[in-house]
């Protein structure tokens, strides 16, 4: 994003960056936006708080092109053709099928507003995650930016770039959960940013809660439960007399 000449310095704009990429600029007079820091999430201009409307969005070439697709709500990603973070995500498990018994689905979300993550961050975690053998999900724009899902590498162009957030997704049996953790607390000592972990394991049949609960009681993991219930259109994995 730039800002151009008309700016008047009114700085109403500071407030609503959710990274705060826009400062004063060299001369005083007007507003400036850090590249290095701006995640190209448009907030700044669809806010329309600019009087004078300086706001001018540029080309963005390849690999600045992810900041959009990852930070901006209304960019779709080109490897999945999703919105927002380019992926359906585990809660759509009743349309998606993403969920197995004897599995969990992970999602580690990196970045936050007001800090943000870059991909060299993301990688430290991939490459943790790699390291215990994991399923990285396909449907998923982050996975879309290995050159070895082997080892976790991404593509060495996109580093230095930086996103709002990012979500890696993967699954991993249910009994793994415990090096799960001890692998993510150790990267979390070398990134960067903030992130957060959410797991989630179907019910079967006859069962009254998921074993996850239990495994992560016994090793004395603390969790926060959740449960979510879309009540939405798709049904494909109901049978049919169940369905109508
Ligand atoms: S595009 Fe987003 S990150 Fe960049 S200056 Fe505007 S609000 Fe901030
Ligand atoms: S709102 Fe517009 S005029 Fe005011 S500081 Fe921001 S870019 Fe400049």
């Amino acid at each position: 994003m730039h800002i151009n000449q008309q700016c008047i310095g009114c700085r109403q704009c500071w407030p609503v960056c959710p990274v705060g990429a826009i400062g004063a600029a060299a001369d005083g007079h007007h507003s400036e936006v850090n590249l290095d820091r701006c995640v190209e999430c448009s907030a700044c201009l669809r806010s329309r708080v600019c009087p004078v409307n300086a706001f001018e969005p540029q080309e963005l070439p390849w690999p600045r092109s992810l900041r959009s697709a990852f930070s901006d709500v209304l960019s779709p990603h080109k490897s999945t053709g999703v919105l927002g973070r380019g992926t359906e995500e585990m809660k759509t498990n009743d349309v998606t099928g993403r969920l197995r018994a004897g599995f969990v689905n992970v999602a580690v979300e990196l970045g936050r507003p007001g800090i943000s993550a870059s991909f060299e961050d993301v990688q430290t975690v991939t490459r943790a995650l790699a390291r215990l053998d994991v399923e990285f999900q396909k449907e998923n724009p982050v996975t879309s930016l290995f050159t070895n899902d082997r080892n976790g590498d991404l593509n060495p162009e996109v580093l230095g770039e930086r996103v709002l957030s990012a979500l890696v997704e993967f699954e991993i049996p249910v009994s793994r959960v415990p090096e799960l953790v001890e692998a993510l607390e150790e990267a979390g000592k070398t990134v960067d940013t903030v992130f957060s972990a959410a797991l989630a394991e179907p019910i079967r049949p006859g069962e009254s809660e998921p074993e996850l609960i239990q495994i992560l009681e016994e090793n004395g993991i603390f969790y926060r439960p959740n449960g979510k219930t879309n009540v939405g259109l798709g049904k494909p994995f109901l049978p049919v007399e169940a369905a109508s």
